[in-house]
């Protein structure tokens, strides 16, 4: 089970509407909990937002551990003259998924508009197979003109409505994007955990922008940071509720996450990992995805960084109602907390030595 003060900031930070390229209200959020920690606010041009807390070591190794702050969603691409809205999708969405879905837009201002997606009632015959550029998004316009009078414009940011549910008393938890406010909240309660306890490397915690189209902050912040390891936090899909694979099981164990699109992972330290658990008698779960992570771009920078993913599954990811088991969560926080416990250069240094 998690505290109730687990619970409120998970549900704060799924709450809160970030698409990629429209992410400042949730980093917003996230460089101040990172500034009440005491952590000295890294970012650069894209937006990704991080917090350091320096070693007193001299030249101390960097160390980088990172969710992404965007959730997959819409932005607004033009207005019919009925009033609907029609979209461009920023990050991968089954336009099934969305059909009467309450939907909620973000004007200029700041102000949330509510609204619904349109599904063809069972009279005329069902749905037949949407796309996202045929969907009626409606808020309510009676006209186009209404609409814009009401300050909507092109590329304002569009998500589905996803409220924070407690389920079976505790066991799991049902909200939008799981995929990825797990990195976001992980990352947080790594800055509020070390806040006072001296390590022997530069602690870079936070989270990146534009994951979901391309690893994108990703990429530039790895320039700023410089990490010489990193541990990328993210929500993958489970398969338990859609194919007989193993991998992927919701509440069997934090994911090790051996092969995906965009990483081959370091068998080192993935070794790391199965130990760390082990010694916390936490379970863990093989998993493979042919989807990537931030991984993907950070052990490509410069000249290679020591990457690993830190993950839990999720049921139905990227749609409003994901589902996530609360044991995996607290057990991935535990076994992070005992990996970054235990980094220090000389590991470092032969986890490099090992590729050599
Ligand atoms: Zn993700």
């Amino acid at each position: 089970m998690l505290t109730k003060r687990e619970l409120k900031l998970l549900e704060k930070v799924t709450q809160i509407d970030a698409i990629p390229g429209l992410e400042q209200e949730l980093a917003k959020f996230v460089k101040g909990e990172l500034e009440k920690y005491g952590f000295t606010i890294v970012t650069d041009n894209l937006g990704s937002v991080f917090g350091v807390k320096k070693s007193k070591v001299t030249q101390a190794p960097r160390i980088m551990v990172a969710g992404h702050l965007d959730e997959v969603g819409f932005s607004v691409r033009e207005i019919t003259d009925k009033g609907f809205i029609r979209v461009d999708a920023r990050g991968g969405i089954n336009a099934n998924t969305m059909l009467a879905s309450r939907v909620r837009l973000t004007l200029d201002d700041g102000t949330k508009l509510m609204g619904s997606v349109g599904a063809t009632a069972p009279h005329y015959g069902g749905e037949g197979n949407p796309t996202i550029d045929k969907l009626d998004f409606d808020f309510g316009f009676i006209s186009k003109e209404d609409a814009v009078n009401a300050g909507v414009r092109v590329g304002q940011m569009i998500v589905a409505d996803g409220p924070f549910e407690v389920l079976n008393g505790g066991k799991r938890l049902l909200a939008k994007a799981f995929d990825n406010r797990y990195g976001v909240f992980m990352a947080l309660e790594m800055a509020r955990y070390f806040e006072n306890v001296d390590l022997p490397y530069d602690l870079y915690v936070g989270a990146t922008v534009q994951e979901e189209v391309g690893l994108r902050g990703a990429t530039t912040i790895a320039n700023v940071i410089n990490p010489d390891l990193a541990i990328i936090l993210d929500c993958s899909p489970a398969r338990d509720n859609i194919s007989s694979s193993e991998q992927g099981q919701l509440g069997e164990g934090i994911l090790i996450r051996y092969l995906d699109r965009s990483m081959i992972a370091f068998p080192e330290l993935l070794t790391f990992q199965e130990k760390s658990a082990e010694a916390l008698k936490v379970p863990y779960q093989y998993f493979h995805s042919p989807g990537g992570t931030d991984a993907g771009a950070i052990h490509l920078h410069a000249v290679g960084v020591l990457t690993l993913t830190h993950c839990v599954c999720a049921r139905s990811i990227h749609t409003s109602a994901s589902v996530v088991d609360t044991t995996d969560i607290k057990n991935a926080k535990k076994v992070l907390i005992r990996m970054l416990r235990t980094l220090n250069r000389d590991k470092i240094n032969k986890f490099k030595e090992a590729r050599r």
